[in-house]
């Protein structure tokens, strides 16, 4: 079985790397398949809980992926990775930091 922590790390820094990089300006395609995208990643991430629980969160009112553009994509997925963070008892990510942490680089 996979190692749970390692898989989430690294899935997590290409799905916010995959925000980083999505289009300020998408195309009707573009969000229909980043769309698809997620909602087949939620059936194929191979920690099968894992994956149940975030099928579960998206599917609740209000938590649908949002993918009219990057800065929304990018919240989304922030919001996201945040119901994990609460979920496994770890610190929320300030969602209005995603864009330093995972595209333009902190600061300091
Ligand atoms: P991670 O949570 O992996 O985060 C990596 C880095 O991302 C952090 O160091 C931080 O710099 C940055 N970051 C943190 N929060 C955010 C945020 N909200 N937005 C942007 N950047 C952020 N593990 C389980 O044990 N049970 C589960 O049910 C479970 N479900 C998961 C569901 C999904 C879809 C994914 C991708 C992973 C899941 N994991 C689950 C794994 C878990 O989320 C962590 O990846 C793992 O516990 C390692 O945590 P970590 O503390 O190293 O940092």
């Amino acid at each position: 079985p996979p190692d749970v922590e390692q898989l989430g790390r690294s899935t997590w820094t290409f799905l916010h790397t995959l925000a980083a990089n999505y289009p300020e300006r998408p195309n009707p395609t573009q969000q229909t398949e980043t769309r698809q995208f997620m909602h087949l990643f939620s059936k194929v991430y191979p920690c099968w809980v894992c994956a149940d629980d975030f099928r579960t969160w998206m599917s609740t009112s209000g938590n649908a992926p949002r993918v009219s553009n990057r800065d929304e994509f990018g919240q989304w997925l922030c919001e996201a990775h945040n119901a994990v963070n609460v979920k496994l008892g770890k610190k929320s990510f300030d969602c209005s930091r995603w864009e330093e942490r995972w595209r333009t680089g902190w600061k300091d």
